[in-house]
């Protein structure tokens, strides 16, 4: 019998709205041909349930993705919620305890990128750094932010950095390398701990390469050398850039997954935002949702589900036919959405 699970969706903002239900729309595909059964648990979050409701992550949210076996999220105007109405995204990664992001990016053939030579994966520290939200004035012509780094959550990002490694060198048949990137010169504490946890964990993973980068050269070289690169190790500021740079060599955010596990939760989302120059408009790249879907399945265990999808769309993307604007086409996300969902070929 297939198995089931409840999906905690948060559609969020701008264009998330309409690329969770393109990936909804895959999910119920492959329970309609005898795969596994989704419920859906649709909860609020985000900018326009902090104008509804007060606040951006209500109770409610947080304890439905606690109660679901997966959570998947749209994309949330986080920049427009002000410091009362609460931080959705940075709520939810501490409320399901989760410290890291994962974010591959890769050439995909057919898609021409600014090069044809990457295949990485960025693994983010997504609940302190420079992102803490501990911000103050000294006084009305100085602002402060401060920077967080924990042993905690360092050590926590770097073993789902090397964890990420093995599994790539187990998948690709060739050694894997983990670059951890710094600006220690400067931020000799806080990068100076990030760097300690880091080498504390390589000493665990003797068969995984191990080296560190300054994020000023690690920038330059992944758009010089961008084969160089296997996993880059990063805290959340830099992470947050350097996985856009990634995405961008590869083919766009249009394209560019993400997933967040911890111990007991997991929440999934594109790396991309709201886009407010194309929401509303249906015309968004839902690949980057449904490759999110993809990485979803293969936590719950559903690796078969998760290769069908995959296939289909980087057999639709290869075919080259149907492409939304992003990719120089002018598909609407509904004509791309149901481009993959022929192409899902269940055995
Ligand atoms: P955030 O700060 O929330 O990450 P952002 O300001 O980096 O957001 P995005 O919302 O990710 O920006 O959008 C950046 C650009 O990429 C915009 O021009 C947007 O239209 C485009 N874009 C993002 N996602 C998609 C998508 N799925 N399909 C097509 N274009 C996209």
């Amino acid at each position: 019998m297939a198995s089931s699970y409840t999906i905690c969706v948060l559609p969020g903002d701008g264009i998330g709205t309409e690329v969770t239900d393109c990936g909804r729309q895959v999910l119920d595909a492959l329970s309609g041909r005898g795969g596994p059964r989704f419920d859906y648990d649709v909860r609020p979050a985000g900018y326009y349930t902090f104008l509804g409701v007060g606040h951006s992550l209500p109770d409610g949210t947080l304890d439905a993705a606690k109660a679901a076996d997966a959570v998947l999220v749209g994309a949330m105007d986080v920049a427009q919620i002000p410091p009362h109405g609460g931080d959705p995204l940075g709520g939810l990664r501490i409320g399901l305890e989760v410290s890291a992001s994962v974010r591959p990016s890769r050439t995909i053939d057919g898609i021409a990128g600014p090069t044809n030579d990457i295949d990485c994966v960025v693994v983010r520290e997504v609940t302190e750094g420079l992102y803490s939200r501990d911000e103050y004035m000294g006084d009305d012509d100085a602002a402060y932010a401060v920077r967080v780094v924990t042993r905690k959550a360092s050590t926590n990002t770097a073993r789902m950095a090397f964890a990420q490694a093995m599994a790539r060198q187990e998948t690709y048949g060739r050694p894997s390398l983990v670059t951890a990137v710094h600006k220690v010169g400067v931020l000799k504490l806080s990068d100076g701990l990030f760097l300690e946890a880091c080498a504390d964990v390589a000493r665990e993973f003797p068969e995984i390469a191990y080296e560190t980068a300054n994020i000023d050269t690690c920038a330059m070289d992944m758009v010089r050398n961008p084969g160089h690169f296997d996993v880059i190790l990063a805290t959340n500021a830099f992470g947050d850039i350097l996985s856009d740079v990634a995405a961008g060599l590869a083919a766009g955010l249009g394209l560019a997954a993400s997933a967040c596990i911890g111990e007991r939760w997991a929440y999934f989302e594109p790396v991309h935002g709201t886009a407010p120059d194309i929401a509303g408009k249906g015309i968004a790249n839902p690949c980057a949702t449904i490759l999110t879907v993809a990485m979803m399945l293969r936590y719950l265990g559903e690796d078969e589900s998760a290769d069908v999808v995959e296939t289909a769309v980087y057999g639709v993307l290869e075919d080259g036919k149907i492409r939304t604007g992003d990719l120089g086409g002018n598909a609407t996300s509904t004509e791309m959405t149901d481009a993959i969902l022929s192409s899902l070929k269940i055995k």
